[in-house]
């Protein structure tokens, strides 16, 4: 089994529609893929159409975004009903605070540095059911204002720049609820990506064991082996299943393919192997 159960599509911030990520992830020799676009679900049906034609098996899933102790967060939501009201509700609130934020990053460039980008990405709201920062950065590339995309956040839409602005997230309580009453298996992603202490991160998977929350990522694409390993200790501490992911965006960015990352450490459950039961 080679389970990439963390990949986007152009409904969030991919590039690839959901059909054509489903071949080239299958192409990579992947086994079970999950869609997991931030905030929409929206590409599910015709990536499931296109694994099921593919002959690989097919996770339905989303990218929740939300907040614990001031920090961004992202938790997965793996396995889920598509039809619920509850998940619903739910992402389309985040949608519209993702919508505003866009606005307001845009209203702040052209404050503190006359940046005329507001029309662009009014254009963007209206377009993409799921606008994020990587469009804009992406953006701010094609505009020349950045070198590229990790410029563009360093120098503009990073806590910190002209370009950032704060956003009042869901509490990451209220995303592990609306993926457990939608069926899912709620997974904390790449939580070796969040800039707080070990201690912070031991504090925020107590809790999340404590919300519901079922799993986290353990094996990602692009980690180091340090990361792996404690990554993978953590997750047997908690008593949380693993997840294995390459968190694909681009195939222009070709180190990080799907299908690609390390073999989950011995002593962890499958997040992939529970969802096939
Ligand atoms: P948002 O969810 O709107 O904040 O957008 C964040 C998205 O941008 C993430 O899901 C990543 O795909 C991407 N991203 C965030 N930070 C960086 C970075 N430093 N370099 C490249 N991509 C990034
Ligand atoms: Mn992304
Ligand atoms: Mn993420
Ligand atoms: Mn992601």
């Amino acid at each position: 089994m080679i389970a990439d159960l963390h990949l986007h599509s152009h409904h969030s911030d991919g590039v690839l529609a959901p059909a054509a990520l489903m071949q080239l992830v299958a192409a990579q020799g992947v086994t079970v893929a999950a869609l997991t676009d931030h905030d929409t679900v929206r590409g599910c049906a015709e990536a499931a159409q296109s694994c099921a034609a593919l002959g690989i098996a097919f996770v339905p899933g989303v990218e929740v975004t939300a907040a614990w102790q001031g920090q961004e967060l992202h938790v997965l939501g793996l396995g889920i009903n598509l039809g619920s009201e509850a998940l619903h509700t739910h992402l389309s609130m985040v949608r519209r605070l993702r919508q505003a934020r866009l606005l307001e990053i845009g209203r702040r460039l052209e404050r503190k540095k006359q940046l005329v980008v507001g029309e662009a990405i009014e254009e963007l709201c209206k377009t993409h059911d799921s606008p994020t920062r990587l469009h804009l950065a992406r953006l701010l590339v094609v505009r020349g204002l950045a070198k590229d995309i990790a410029h563009a956040f360093d120098n503009w839409l990073g806590r910190g720049q002209a370009g950032y602005a704060p956003v009042g997230w869901p509490a990451l309580q209220n995303a592990v609820q609306a993926i457990r009453e939608a069926g899912g298996q709620p997974v904390l992603a790449h939580p070796h990506r969040y800039k707080i202490s070990s201690g912070a991160l031991r504090r925020l998977l107590a809790e999340f064991c404590g919300v519901g929350g079922l799993g986290m990522e353990v094996a990602i694409g692009g980690m180091s082996s340090n990361d792996l390993d404690r990554l993978a200790q953590l997750a047997r501490a908690n008593g949380l299943m693993a997840s294995t992911g390459s968190d694909f965006h681009d195939p222009a960015i070709p180190w990080n393919p799907p299908g690609r990352f390390a073999k989950l450490p011995p002593g962890l459950e499958h997040v992939a192997v529970r969802l096939q039961r």
